[in-house]
C-alpha cells in the first residue's frame, strides 16, 4: 500500500485525536479536530463514533493512529513489527523504539524539521549526515552515540532555519542532545517507554498483529 500524501488533519479526525502531523505547526494553526470534531467524509458526522468499538476495532485504530504518527505505510509498519519481534524484550515498546530511532524521526525530534513528513524530505535529499556520511535513506536505523546534523551546504536552508526557530515549542526529549548553532544532535541513548512521548497503547498493536 503506496503512503498517504493527502491532508494532514484529515488522519487526525479520522483518528478522533490530535496526531501532532504537522508538528510545531499544529501549535500555532487552528487545529481541524478542535473546529469539526467528526470523522471526515459524507458521513463523518453520522458516523458510529458513539458506538461502543470493539476489541479488533480498538486495535486497528490504535494501530493506524501509530502508523500515522510516523508516516508509514502498511508494509512498512508490519516489517518494522516483524524485526523487533525477534528482539529481546516488550514487542510494543521495542516497537516505539525502533519507530523512535528512524533518521526522519530523530531528524524532526532533533528541531531541524517541523515535522516528521518534512524530515523524510531532507533525508531524501542528501541534507542529513550520520556520522559526518551523507544517508538519504529515511528508515536508517540510528544508533545511541550516532551523530546527526545538516550538512555544511544546507544550514542556510529556510525550512530548517526556520524549523530551528520553532524548536522551543517542540517537547524536548531526554535522550537527545541538540547543539542548535551547530545544527548537529546526537542520540545519547536508547529511549524508555517512559521518555517517548507518543500517547498511544501499543500492546493493543502487539495484539492486533498476533492474532
Ligand atoms: Fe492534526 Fe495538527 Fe491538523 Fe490538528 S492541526 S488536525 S493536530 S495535523
Amino acid at each position: 500500500m503506496a503512503r498517504y500524501t493527502g491532508p494532514a488533519c484529515k488522519l487526525c479526525r479520522r483518528e478522533g485525536t490530535k496526531l501532532f502531523l504537522k508538528g510545531t505547526r499544529c501549535l500555532t494553526e487552528k487545529c481541524a479536530v478542535e473546529r469539526r470534531a467528526y470523522a471526515p467524509g459524507q458521513h463523518g458526522q453520522s458516523s458510529g463514533r458513539r458506538r461502543k468499538a470493539s476489541e479488533y476495532a480498538r486495535q486497528l485504530r490504535e494501530k493506524q493512529k501509530v502508523k500515522r504518527i510516523y508516516g508509514l505505510s502498511e508494509r512498512q509498519f508490519r516489517n518494522i513489527f516483524d524485526r523487533v519481534l525477534k528482539e529481546p524484550g516488550v514487542t510494543g515498546e521495542a516497537l516505539l523504539v525502533a519507530l523512535e530511532s528512524r533518521l526522519d524521526n530523530l531528524v524532526y525530534r532533533m528541531g531541524f524539521a517541523v515535522s516528521r513528513r518534512q524530515a523524510r524530505q531532507l533525508v531524501r535529499h542528501r541534507h542529513i549526515q550520520v556520522n559526518g556520511r551523507t544517508v538519504d535513506i529515511p528508515s536508517y536505523r540510528v544508533r545511541p552515540g550516532d551523530e546527526v546534523r545538516v550538512a555544511d551546504a544546507s544550514r542556510e536552508l529556510v525550512l530548517v532555519k526556520h524549523a530551528l526557530e520553532q524548536f522551543g515549542r517542540a517537547q524536548p526529549v531526554s535522550w537527545i542532545h541538540v547543539d542548535t548553532d551547530k545544527v548537529l544532535g546526537k542520540m545519547t541513548e536508547r529511549p524508555t517507554r517512559d521518555a517517548i512521548p507518543i500517547a498511544a497503547q501499543e500492546q493493543l498493536i502487539v495484539e492486533l498483529y498476533s492474532k
